[in-house]
């Protein structure tokens, strides 16, 4: 049997990687999409976007008909439900797998299981890239590449995710709301997390290094947006630098510094949010000695790398420049 070679293989099948497969598939081209995980949807399908957004209204829906005095017990359990049940969210990604799987099916996309890395630079025009799934590694060959590897948290040095430590990952998995959260970083995703976990009656403390919280935002929403959470009775604290994160007997103690002067709280759970990461370590091609400050949250669509390598993602795009073609 001839190899199969490729017009195009994505790495990732994030909203950047699918839609890429989709468009391609439309032109006709023969696509492979390439991805880790069990579930097709990245980080927004998952663990971003759709869930928070779903938790973010359903929170709100509690949050309004109590401040109008309505107690409507099932909005509660509900809250509770999609606040911790695991089988909630099992079964929306499930859901929302099936619709990506149709997706490619239908626009002719082969998706394809496993870890992609590059192995070197196009030979004759054509790249190689290894595909690892439960231990074992398949050459696949594509004229292009695109990398949708996408981002991840970044943690605070010497924090591991895990129980009382969470990311966006683990907190959507939580099995009882908590009766404390502290979020490090006052961006989207931690004022996101803040007012959903504060809407299911957990007592909820920002900290943030900057000296206003939404700090990428005009200085007019994170006035009118403090005023909102301080009525809500979230607490927080700008200029505050988190010094130490400990386990205790209660969950965490969080030393932090505000000019200079030091600070502790006590809670059940801590909640990283201090940003993100692109994932670009171990997929086979060399970062530049002085890498610029990453992608973190910018898109790169459009950037255009001088090698039958390219990016869409959150993967960083200046990064692939030094790709040896
Ligand atoms: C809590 C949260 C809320 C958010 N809310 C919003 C929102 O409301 N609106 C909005 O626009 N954005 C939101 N975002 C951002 C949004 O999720 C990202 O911008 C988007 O997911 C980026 O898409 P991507 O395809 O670049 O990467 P990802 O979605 O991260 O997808 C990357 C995919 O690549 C796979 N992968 C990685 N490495 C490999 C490899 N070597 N081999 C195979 N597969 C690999 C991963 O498993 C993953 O499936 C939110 C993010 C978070 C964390």
């Amino acid at each position: 049997m001839p190899e199969t070679i490729y017009d195009i293989a994505i790495i990732g099948s994030g909203p950047a990687g699918y839609t890429a497969a989709i468009r391609a598939g439309q032109y006709g081209l023969k696509t492979a999409l390439i991805e880790k995980d069990n579930v097709l949807g990245g980080t927004c399908l998952h663990v971003g976007c759709i869930p928070t957004k779903a938790l973010l209204f359903n929170a709100s829906f509690g949050t309004t008909s109590r401040s109008k005095g309505i107690r409507y017990r099932r909005c509660r359990r509900a809250q509770a439900e999609l606040g911790g049940h695991p089988g909630a969210q099992v079964e929306d990604r499930d859901q929302a797998h099936q619709g990506s799987r149709f997706l490619m099916k239908k626009n002719k996309v082969e998706t394809i299981r496993g870890y992609g890395k590059l192995t070197g630079p196009a030979q004759n025009g054509v790249l190689t890239v290894e595909v690892t799934a439960e231990g074992r590694a398949t050459p696949l060959k594509a004229k292009n590449v695109i990398l949708c590897t996408g981002s991840e948290a970044r943690m605070l040095p010497g924090l591991e995710p895990g129980d009382q430590v969470l990311t966006n990952i683990e907190i959507l998995s939580l099995k009882e709301i908590p009766k404390s959260l502290v979020i490090v970083g006052a961006g989207a995703v931690g004022v996101e997390f803040a007012s959903i976990f504060r809407s299911f009656g957990s007592e909820v403390t920002l900290i943030e290094m900057l000296p206003r919280w939404f700090p990428i935002e005009d200085e007019e929403v994170s006035k009118e947006l403090a005023r909102a959470y301080r009525k809500r009775g979230i607490a927080f604290h700008t200029g505050a630098k988190v010094d130490k994160v400990e386990k205790s007997k209660s969950g965490v103690t969080v030393t932090f510094s505000v000019d200079g002067k030091p600070q502790k709280i006590e809670t059940e759970r801590i909640l990283i949010a201090v940003g993100r990461k692109p994932r670009t370590d171990n997929i086979g091609w060399r970062k530049p000695r002085s890498s610029p400050t990453a992608a973190s949250s910018r898109p790169t669509a459009g950037c255009r790398p001088p090698s039958p390598v390219s990016t869409l993602s959150e993967t960083s795009c200046s990064e692939l420049r030094n790709w040896p073609t």
